[in-house]
């Protein structure tokens, strides 16, 4: 046993399909690399709040706190709301409350997956969004007004603390991506700084911090420079760290770039708690079929492992999570087409391709 503590939150709809699927790899890899995590389910999401008026209860928001890793499914059913007519996201609350500032958005291609691009260089796509995901213009979520019905307004908000924080991480990132893919490592910082003085403080601090990094290479894009790249020539990207609502939009044109929900991971990153999860919903139209993607919650459970793996000092996590990623190439090289791509391989065949890819 490792003693590191994982707060399984499967949630709603094809959540607790995918989690199945990743727990039954994740026994796979700890056999192969001889490790244990200690796992502790905890339910949650619409399904919860319809049965019992709580979407998470306070023990399981107080598990996830202790846990050393949280990893989620999918919470959230279109027909389900809270009074006041929002989603039910719990992890939205955690995000605020654990202080996850870093939303890790990875972009890559896959083998044999399509691309909506006809430059074969898109085959080479392996980019990472980094948006900020505690401020920026979401800082004023439930703070905007509307003033006699002729104006609304609502406030950004950049802060030195969490930039800081936000531009060493993701220049740490690029450190490891960079011993691990052999290439130059580059942080691109996406603003609006020409216009605004919030984002003119955000390149600022960016500047600052990037000369504690020698070894990666920095620059700067204006989002819609950086917007139009990201279709013209994606595969030209590292790191893209930017602030809440640009990251919000990139990370969906990102996602769009390389394929299916089925395929995007995430990450949300803070400096003491982090969760993991696929950046797909619950997706009820599918449910109960057996055609969930699993990919994206792989991919996720992979960055956990690394993230515990890199923090706890502990290789055969980092190993683990290496060896995941590649199982995944191999079995979409070689073995898998998904429903979503018109193939006819749902949860269990990904799964099963995946672990039995693992060298
Ligand atoms: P949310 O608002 O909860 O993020 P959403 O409404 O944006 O959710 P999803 O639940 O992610 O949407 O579903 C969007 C579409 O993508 C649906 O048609 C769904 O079937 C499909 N989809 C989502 N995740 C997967 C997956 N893992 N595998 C296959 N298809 C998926």
């Amino acid at each position: 046993m490792s003693n590191l503590k994982i707060a399984v939150m499967p949630g709603d709809g094809i959540g607790t399909e995918v989690m199945d699927a990743a727990l039954n790899v994740l026994s796979v890899l700890q056999n192969r690399f001889g490790f244990r995590l200690d796992l502790e389910d905890h339910q949650g999401g619409a399904d919860l709040y319809r049965r019992t008026g709580t979407a998470l209860t306070d023990e399981s928001f107080e598990a996830a706190r202790r846990a050393d890793a949280i990893l989620f499914g999918a919470m959230g059913l279109p027909d389900v709301r809270y009074p006041d007519g929002t989603e039910i996201a719990p992890h939205l609350e955690m995000r605020r409350a654990f202080h996850l500032y870093a939303g890790v958005r990875p972009v890559r291609s896959l083998p044999n997956t399509p691309s909506i691009l006809a430059d074969p260089r898109s085959r080479d796509i392996d980019l990472v969004i980094i948006r900020e995901s505690t401020e920026g213009l979401f800082y004023s979520r439930g703070k905007g007004t509307i003033e006699d019905d002729s104006v609304a307004r609502e406030t950004l908000v950049i802060t030195r603390d969490t930039s800081e924080r936000l531009f060493d991480f993701s220049f740490r990132l690029a450190e490891r991506r960079r011993e691990r893919r052999g290439r130059e490592g580059r942080v691109t910082c996406v603003d609006k700084s020409n216009v605004f003085v919030a984002m003119a403080f955000f390149r600022k601090i960016f500047d600052e911090r990037s000369k504690g990094f020698a070894g990666v290479r920095a620059d700067h894009a204006y989002v819609d420079a950086a917007a139009l790249d990201m279709i013209r020539k994606p595969w030209e990207f590292d790191i893209l760290v930017m602030e809440n609502m640009f990251g919000d939009i990139l990370s969906d044109l990102g996602g769009g770039l390389v394929g299916g929900m089925g395929l995007a991971p995430c990450a949300e990153i803070g400096d003491e708690h982090a969760l993991f999860q696929p950046a797909h919903g619950s997706a009820p139209d599918i449910v109960g079929q057996g055609k969930a993607n699993p990919t994206a919650m792989l991919l996720s459970m992979a960055m956990m492992l690394d993230w515990l793996g890199n923090r706890h000092a502990m290789p055969s996590l980092c190993e683990a999570a290496e060896a995941l990623d590649r199982a995944v190439d191999v079995a979409y090289a070689e073995k898998i087409k998904p429903f979503e791509f018109g193939g006819s391989d749902g949860t269990r065949e990904i799964a099963r391709a995946v672990w039995e890819s693992i060298a």
